[in-house]
């Protein structure tokens, strides 16, 4: 076993939220080293990339978390895209929640901050729309990025040019300890090799992987299969949110068509017939002339879920080892915000009281028995 030097922040997980993280620190001029098992499995590859904080419903603390977060979105990706010389895609498109009743509609958890649409003005909004839908809220505030193609890709060369040291293929098989200290970690490297990294503060974000390492982490996959279809530029200009499909319409005509949501699917690889089917039936129930619109990509991912699937983010009861997981379905709408509180939070920063509050609503010790 070979060792290497101590290194300031080690971020376990290279993904969506682990660059993010990485990117924070970096540009605040720390030395930071990224173990990542496999880039290409992120989620951060796979997500629609919607910044959906109303149309996703959310409540309570998630929703002041993403509200929190979409305000801190603008600067944070303009700083990114400075720093990478890459656009990101940010569109504050707007997003069209569809209902068939009135009643559907008034239950919305975040009604009230939604512009409602009669069944003609939802007609005007969203041309084509399936006529089952009779009411629709739009979300002006909401949007999307475009995370798949450009956001990640952004992260990973801001963090390369500030500095940040990357391992591909590492994967953290074990945390070592000395009494309640984190002082590093085994990792099976690319090549086979299995070495000791020692550290002096980590920060675990290994997705929906996560347990796999620290396991009184209650995280599990939830599977989501995509598809995207070539639509004619510019016809999509909102996102629509339906009650189980949506369609993200990128700038050059790309729709991004999601998502399966597969609570026992475990880490089983791959799309499936069934999989494909549901998305297609979505499609047609959303905008019945897309279904004929020519299918460019499937693909898969798993979202880090939790069992009362709000993130946990925060201290673990390990000195020095910090938590950023479970971000579920809105992961890149929280990574902005996860990022900066982390940073506070290893910095030991004074933070507002909405930081604490959110830090003890998404702490891990809530699933202590
Ligand atoms: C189908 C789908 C659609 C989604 N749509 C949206 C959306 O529209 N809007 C939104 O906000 N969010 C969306 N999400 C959620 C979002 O993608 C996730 O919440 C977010 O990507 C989680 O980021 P993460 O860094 O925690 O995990 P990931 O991005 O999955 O990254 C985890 C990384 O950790 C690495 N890793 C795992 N184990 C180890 C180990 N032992 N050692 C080293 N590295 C390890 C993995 O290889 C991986 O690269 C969607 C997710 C899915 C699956």
């Amino acid at each position: 076993m070979t060792q290497e030097t101590k290194n300031s922040i080690l971020i376990i997980g290279g993904g969506l939220i682990g660059l993010s993280i990485a990117y924070e620190f970096a540009r605040n001029n720390f030395k930071v080293l990224v173990l990542s098992k496999n880039r290409n499995e992120s989620a951060g590859f796979v997500a629609a990339g919607m910044l959906a904080t109303h149309a996703e419903g959310l409540e309570d603390e998630l929703l002041k978390f993403g509200q929190e977060s979409q305000s801190l979105i603008p600067k944070w990706i303009k700083s990114i895209e400075q720093d990478s010389s890459i656009e990101c895609g940010l569109k504050k498109c707007g997003i069209v929640v569809p209902f068939k009743n009135k009643k559907d509609l008034e239950e919305f958890p975040t009604y009230e901050y939604g512009k409602y649409l009669n069944q003609k003005k939802l007609q005007t909004e969203i041309h084509g729309i399936n006529s089952i839908w009779k009411h629709g809220l739009l979300f002006e505030q909401d949007g999307q990025i475009d995370n798949r193609r450009r956001l990640m890709r952004a992260l990973e060369r801001a963090c390369s040019l500030n500095g940040v040291e990357f391992h591909e293929g590492s994967e953290v098989k074990d945390l070592t300890l000395e009494e309640n200290k984190l002082i590093g970690a085994k990792v099976l490297c690319a090549t086979g090799e299995l070495k000791k990294i020692y550290c002096e503060k980590a920060i675990l974000c290994s997705g929906a992987w996560s347990k796999k390492i620290f396991n009184k982490i209650p995280v599990f996959p939830v599977k989501g299969q995509m598809l995207s279809i070539q639509g004619p530029t510019n016809f999509l200009k909102r996102v629509i949110f339906g009650p189980k499909t949506y369609l993200v319409p990128r700038d050059d005509g790309l729709i991004v068509v999601g998502a399966t949501v597969e609570k026992d699917s475990k880490f089983t690889q791959g799309n499936t017939p069934n999989g494909i089917k549901e998305l297609q039936e979505g499609i047609c129930s959303l905008l019945p002339e897309a279904v004929n619109w020519p299918q460019m990509e499937h693909w898969w991912g798993f979202r880090p879920c939790t069992p009362d699937f709000q993130p946990i983010i925060g201290k673990s009861e390990i000195e020095n080892l910090f938590l950023a997981t479970g971000h579920y379905r809105n992961g890149v709408l929280f990574s902005a915000i996860t990022s900066n509180l982390l940073f506070k939070l290893v910095q030991k920063t004074s933070l507002k009281k909405t930081e604490k509050i959110f830090l003890e609503k998404f702490s891990l010790d809530r699933f202590k028995t």
